[in-house]
């Protein structure tokens, strides 16, 4: 009998990280992977589309290099070459998650995981007609992109973010459903290359659950940038048309309206990959479509834990990979101190977004009285040097204790520099905390400094407040 300590079933960042550290904790890992390891973030999502941005954005820096006195005469891309690059760049990463897991004598098991009844109390699982068995099963199938449950749905030029990254060359006109992180994350990087983007969200604001200002000045940048973004836009269904293109109708302000382009792109959010992972007599209690789990991410089945994507809330990368620790904690007895409530999320526009904690409006909305600083990039020294769009960095903190509740940037490094408030608040830093810090310059962190400085109206780079006077 094939005995495990541990299953993992999905060797995406959730489960190739439970997978190590179980091994790092002397565990019998096995990970089941029907794919490549790495999962969607290594080899659909995360890595791919951030060496997309990363070429197309030096794409369009190239072209703007007068501003530095830079001349360069007939830029111009290779869309192969820049396929190429970004599959290079997921091969290295697929590769070295293979060889550490190799290293920490996890056994990978090729193909689809279906979780069976245990059997004599030990948990098991099927792959093809074998079965293997473990004490302890983390679940970590993670998502797929959501379809529109709408006409024409199925359309071949009506594709999804594995469908984009599949095609040879550059769309020429895209339209994007959706103004969610992956709407405009593939946005950026194809207004960069040139192509002709039209948005269809239907919200009021796209990126709807980020701070009110950062999604009022994306859409003002992308729209500098050539982009036709349609708000409260609800996308009804999809046509092809004579001509191979294909059309989205879409409802604005009572009225039926269209984009057409070469292809769509649904980027409407994503599904939890529970179908075919469960044997027919095997059903954990679910939370919707997403699997319930505790705080340590057990699910109603002794033994068995789910993770990431799975178990809905916040689909990250690094969210899954901190749920697989806590559970691999759980499983050894020992206590896990990474927190796993206080998560940053970094959006890949240009610039960049980050945020994390609570907004000025979600503390209001919970009652909690606050205190603010911000401070407006064009004012950074290094922003300027650069060039940068222009950005703020802002700072809500609890008012009286002073303590850090939460940040949002939109500026260049925003998600590097975001891990300075993730630290400061999973520790219950105050503004003052913060403030004991020097910062180096000339860097974009001297934003930080100035944004908490500010929470005091004392901010050395911002014109004084007229009530201060
Ligand atoms: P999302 O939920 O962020 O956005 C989807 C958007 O589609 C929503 O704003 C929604 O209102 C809109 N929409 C849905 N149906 C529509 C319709 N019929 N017509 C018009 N608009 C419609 O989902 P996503 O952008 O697909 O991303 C999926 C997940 O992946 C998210 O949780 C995201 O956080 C994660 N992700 C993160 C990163 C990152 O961290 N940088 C990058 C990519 C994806």
């Amino acid at each position: 009998m094939d005995k495990y300590d541990l299953i993992v079933i999905g060797a995406g960042p959730g489960g190739y990280v439970a997978a190590i550290r179980g091994a790092q904790k002397g565990l019998n890992v096995a990970v089941i992977e029907a794919d490549r390891v790495g999962g969607t973030c290594l080899n659909r999502g995360c890595i791919p589309t951030k060496a997309m941005i990363h070429a197309s954005s030096l794409y369009r820096e190239m072209q703007e290099g007068d501003r530095f006195g830079l001349h360069a005469e007939g830029v111009s891309y290779d869309y192969g070459k820049i396929c190429d690059y970004k599959q290079e760049t997921v091969d290295t990463l697929v590769g070295g998650v293979q060889q550490l897991l190799k290293g920490n004598k996890v056994t990978v098991i090729e193909g689809r995981g279906i979780l069976q009844q245990p059997e004599n109390g030990v948990n098991a699982v099927r792959v093809g007609d074998d079965v293997y068995y473990a004490d302890n099963i983390i679940l970590a199938a993670g998502s797929k992109p959501a379809s529109l449950p709408v006409e024409g749905a199925e359309l071949p030029k009506v594709i999804n973010s594995d469908g984009l990254f599949a095609l040879d060359h550059a769309p020429e006109n895209l339209v994007i459903i959706g103004g969610g992180v992956i709407g405009v994350e593939f946005a950026t990087v194809f207004s960069n290359l040139g192509s002709k983007i039209t948005i269809l969200e239907a919200l009021p604001k796209i990126l709807d659950n980020f701070d009110k200002e950062i999604s009022q000045n994306l859409k003002m940048i992308l729209k500098k940038r050539g982009v036709d973004i349609h708000t409260s836009a609800m996308v009804s269904r999809f046509a092809e048309r004579e001509d191979g293109s294909v059309t989205a109708f879409y409802e604005e302000k009572g009225k039926e309206q269209s984009a057409s382009g070469d292809y769509i792109l649904v980027a409407a959010g994503r599904r939890p990959v529970t179908e075919g992972l469960f044997a027919d007599d095997v059903q954990p209690e679910m939370n919707g479509r997403y699997v319930k789990v505790d705080d340590n991410f057990r699910t109603s089945i002794p033994g068995v834990y789910a993770i990431g994507d799975l178990i809905g809330g916040i689909q990250l990368a690094h969210a899954a990979s901190a749920h697989g620790i806590r559970a691999v904690e759980n499983i050894c007895g020992s206590s896990d101190s990474q927190n796993v409530i206080i998560v940053p999320a970094g959006v890949y526009t240009d610039p960049e977004i980050a945020t994390v904690g609570m907004t000025e409006s979600q503390a209001k909305e919970q009652g909690i009285e606050v205190v603010t600083g911000k401070f407006i990039m064009s004012a950074n020294g290094k922003s300027l040097i650069t060039k940068e769009e222009r950005g703020f960095i802002k700072v809500v903190a609890e008012a009286g204790t002073e303590k850090i509740l939460g940040a949002q940037m939109m500026c260049a490094r925003a998600t590097d520099m975001i891990g300075e408030f993730t630290t400061a608040i999973v520790n219950d830093l105050t503004v003052s905390d913060m403030l004991r810090s020097i910062m180096s310059h000339p860097t974009y962190s001297e934003g930080i400094g100035e944004a908490l400085e500010d929470v005091h109206g004392m901010s050395l780079h911002t014109a004084p407040r007229p009530s201060r006077r």
